[in-house]
């Protein structure tokens, strides 16, 4: 069986030449004669792994030398509580842009540790935008100021970093670190599951600036507090050490290809081919206000939900899978992550119109 064009919003496809590297490497790491996945965390080789990924990914984003980088586990789901627990730093509120999905059970988690002011919400129009900063209503106690940059249900993205008044900004960046450029010094601490836009499953990245750390709420596990991370290199105890193999073979890769400068080209280029395809078509519809689109999650609907299951169909016929749009929203998503080549949306434009053609 060839591979696929997996249109999966995460996991998600990893680069090929990645995965290819990793079966070369499998059973004989560079001459150790062991998997990286059975080697010692405290061992040499492994701390070798782990020093050149933290390395690579701070060149990629240029993260600033006063930046923690933490590699945890958990999920961007762990953070919605990690974040509260470390950040109120006996403050007893924050601000929380409510604008998908994610934002919400960012901001239902937080509520369990302190008061959120929701300092803009867009669910009146079915979060189909991001909102502007003069909507945004900040509230001058906020111990930080948390959004979600890409929500990656809704397809909706901000096409600006919000100005926090002087608080941390907090970013749940999952499904769109290193998908561009970012100025990390416009935040306080950002977050990102790996399975979207980094690496596999069960590893999370979080990058803190350092005077956030260290206040945790009383009685934080020792296991929430990111202090224990930030003092033991992300080795208190047994880190995921494959995912985090694996992802600095991505952050590899995405240096190969010239960074994040040539990564935000590629990946602009694949979503206006495919919202371009959307808008042109009359029969493929996405809700998103054209600002606020997602370079990385196009969700659309087909005329009726009745064509839905024979769309389905006939792209995993022509290689294309996992279009099936999230169970909340219905109709399809296409995630385009860094991972997806040029000639898988290509494919899909192309399936689109096809499937167009015989049943518009
Ligand atoms: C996928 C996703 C999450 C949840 O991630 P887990 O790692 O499964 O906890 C949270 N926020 C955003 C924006 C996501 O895309």
């Amino acid at each position: 069986m060839p591979r696929v064009y997996n249109f999966s919003a995460g996991p998600a496809m990893l680069p090929e030449s990645v995965l290819r590297q990793a079966q070369e490497e499998l059973l004989d790491w560079q001459g150790s004669g062991m998997c990286v996945a059975e080697m010692s965390h405290r061992g040499k080789e492994f701390m070798a792994i782990a020093a050149a990924a933290e390395a690579d990914l701070r060149e990629l984003l240029q993260i600033p030398a006063n930046y923690k980088v933490l590699f945890l586990q958990g999920g961007a789901s762990m953070q919605f509580a990690m974040v509260p627990m470390n950040l109120l730093r006996g403050g007893a509120a924050a601000d929380y842009l409510n604008t998908g999905s994610w934002s919400k059970k960012a901001i239902a988690e937080a509520r369990r540790f302190g008061s959120v002011n929701v300092a803009a919400t867009t669910e009146d129009t079915r979060f189909n935008r991001a909102p502007i900063q003069a909507e945004l209503k900040l509230n001058g106690d906020a111990a930080y100021v948390h959004y979600t940059p890409n929500e990656t249900i809704e397809g909706v993205e901000f096409p600006y970093v919000p100005d926090a008044g002087g608080k941390p900004l907090v970013a749940d960046m999952s499904s769109t670190l290193l998908s561009r450029p970012v100025d990390i010094q416009r935040f306080g601490l950002i977050y990102a599951g790996a399975q979207k836009n980094i690496g596999p499953a069960g590893l999370t990245i979080v990058i803190v600036r350092e005077d956030l750390i260290g206040q945790p709420l009383t009685g934080t596990p020792t296991m929430l507090d990111y202090q224990t991370y930030a003092d033991n290199e992300s080795m208190y105890n047994t880190p995921p050490t494959y995912a985090w193999y694996l992802a600095g073979l991505v952050f590899q890769w995405l240096k190969g290809l010239g960074g994040l400068d040539a990564m935000a080209v590629i990946n602009a280029r694949k979503a206006q081919h495919l919202y371009a395809a959307i808008d042109a078509s009359g029969f493929y519809t996405n809700p998103v206000s054209p600002e606020s689109r997602s370079w990385m999650n196009v969700p659309f609907t087909l005329p009726s939900p009745d064509l839905d299951d024979a769309f389905i169909k006939g792209a995993k016929a022509a290689g294309l899978t996992t279009l099936k749009g999230h169970r909340s929203v219905g109709g399809m998503r296409a995630s385009i992550y860094n991972a997806m080549p040029e000639a898988g949306v290509q494919a899909l434009v192309a399936f689109m119109q096809e499937f167009e053609r015989k049943h518009g």
